[in-house]
């Protein structure tokens, strides 16, 4: 399972990602030393801003699209699934 995943599984959505060294849920530039360690380690960090757990998918993502272009150049269009979008919340009983 992704780490992400398990990071949500167990977080929540108090996770956010980082893209370009910036936090995605609240916009807010980490500094580039964190943002480099979040890339290149498994470790944990925390947004000091809005002080959820980030994760980046930069080096995943990296990696894919230079597989893909040269593993084949037509790509077919994956399935389209439907993500269920809105199942972050379950109401809670008292
Ligand atoms: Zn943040």
């Amino acid at each position: 399972m992704a780490r992400f995943d398990l990071l949500m599984q167990r977080y929540g959505y108090a996770v956010a990602e980082v893209v370009d060294g910036v936090c995605q849920s609240c916009n807010m530039s980490v500094s580039t030393q964190m943002a480099s360690a979040i890339e290149e380690s498994n470790d944990i960090y925390v947004c000091e801003n809005c002080g959820k757990y980030l994760v980046s998918f930069r080096k995943k993502e990296k990696a894919d699209e230079n597989k893909n272009e040269k593993e084949k150049k037509e790509e077919k269009p994956g399935k389209t699934r439907k993500s269920k979008a809105t199942t972050a919340k379950k109401p809670r009983k008292k």
